[in-house]
């Protein structure tokens, strides 16, 4: 995709919005005072990227500027961007090393699991890796054909029961047939669910249960999905989520069609939780690693 990465692609709207509001912010400053850094920080919050986290970024900035002697404020764009790398670097990569390693996804409704388990499935076998999917989400038929399509797209096994069958016991099936072929990686599919749903939560538990009885010495991940588009809303979720499941990482999807790419800084500095993948886009090859130096540079519109 030439010099321009997918990620910097992707993240086109969130980046004129974030460049057009900061760059006016910084263009309308001949020196750098109190003034300045109040009014970059509530552009900062417009820019979704929190509250808290905005603070966090101009107390950083403040301390920077004063170490640094820094007296033009168009030489903030870079001390900026650097404290927002920062950030957002941290454990982004998906382990696949257990053997197996189980892959959990979870989130509400149309946030896009289904499409990112798809993608996934055809990333890790074009890595080598032996994949089996479980198409645990039983509540709707459409469901499971949705997943079928993606399984036969990326060339992979898929394991299914019935509409309304218990999902835990797909989950059961999904963990005896990829050990049968040895597999590499399991990815199951789950329901939309809320976190406030006490009987979607235990089914969670349930089949949490079931993959921590056959694992043996495998690795579990459990991906939570946010849609960017959402904005704060997205990281309401993850908090919410987090109170009552282990997340180790999130798969944020539609960055590509939302200016609200800003949560992401958000979910990472609040909530500590990495986010691993990104969609940007609704084909196979649509979803990418999580790249902070990739992500910082794309925000501040640089090749
Ligand atoms: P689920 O209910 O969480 O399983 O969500 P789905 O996987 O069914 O996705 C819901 C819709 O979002 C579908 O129309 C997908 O094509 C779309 N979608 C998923 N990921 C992305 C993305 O990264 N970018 C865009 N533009 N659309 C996406
Ligand atoms: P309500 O109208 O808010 O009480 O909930 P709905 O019945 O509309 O369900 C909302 C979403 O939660 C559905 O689309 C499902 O994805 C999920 N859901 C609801 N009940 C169940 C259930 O018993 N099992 C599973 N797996 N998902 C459910
Ligand atoms: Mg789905």
């Amino acid at each position: 995709m030439g010099l321009f990465s997918k990620i910097k692609a992707g993240l086109k709207k969130t980046s004129s919005g974030f460049l057009e509001k900061v760059g006016s912010v910084l263009s309308t400053f001949t020196k750098i005072d109190e003034e300045l850094f109040e009014e970059l920080e509530e552009t900062l919050i417009l820019c979704d990227i929190g509250a808290q986290t905005s603070l966090k970024i101009c107390d950083v900035l403040r301390q920077k500027v004063k170490e640094e002697r820094i007296t033009d404020p168009a030489l903030i764009r870079t001390a900026l961007k650097d404290i927002i790398f920062e950030m957002l670097d941290g454990n982004n990569t998906i382990d696949l090393s257990g053997s197996p390693t189980v892959i959990m996804v979870i989130g509400v409704n149309g946030v896009g699991k289904t499409t990112s388990i798809g993608k996934m499935a055809a990333q890790f076998k074009a890595q080598g890796k032996q994949v089996v999917l479980g198409a645990a989400d039983t509540f709707r038929a459409a469901a499971i054909e949705q997943l079928e399509i993606w399984a036969n797209r990326a060339g992979v096994h898929m394991v299914k029961s019935v509409e309304g069958t218990d999902p835990a016991s797909v989950v059961f099936d999904t963990m005896a047939s990829a050990k049968a072929k040895n597999a590499d990686v399991i990815i199951c599919d789950t329901a939309g669910r809320l976190h406030n749903k006490k009987n979607l939560m235990d089914e969670l538990a349930k089949m949490n249960r079931v993959i921590d009885r056959s694992i043996g010495d495998g690795r579990k991940e459990t991906l939570l999905v946010l849609d960017a588009a959402t904005g704060q809303n997205a990281v309401n979720q993850a908090r919410q989520f987090s109170e009552v499941t282990d997340i180790t990482g999130i798969i944020l999807t539609k960055l590509d069609g939302t200016a609200h790419g800003g949560v992401v800084i958000s979910i990472m500095d609040e909530l500590k939780i990495p986010v691993k993948l990104v969609g940007v886009g609704e084909q196979i090859d649509d979803l990418m690693p999580f790249n902070a130096r990739e992500f910082a540079e794309g925000l501040f519109g640089e090749e």
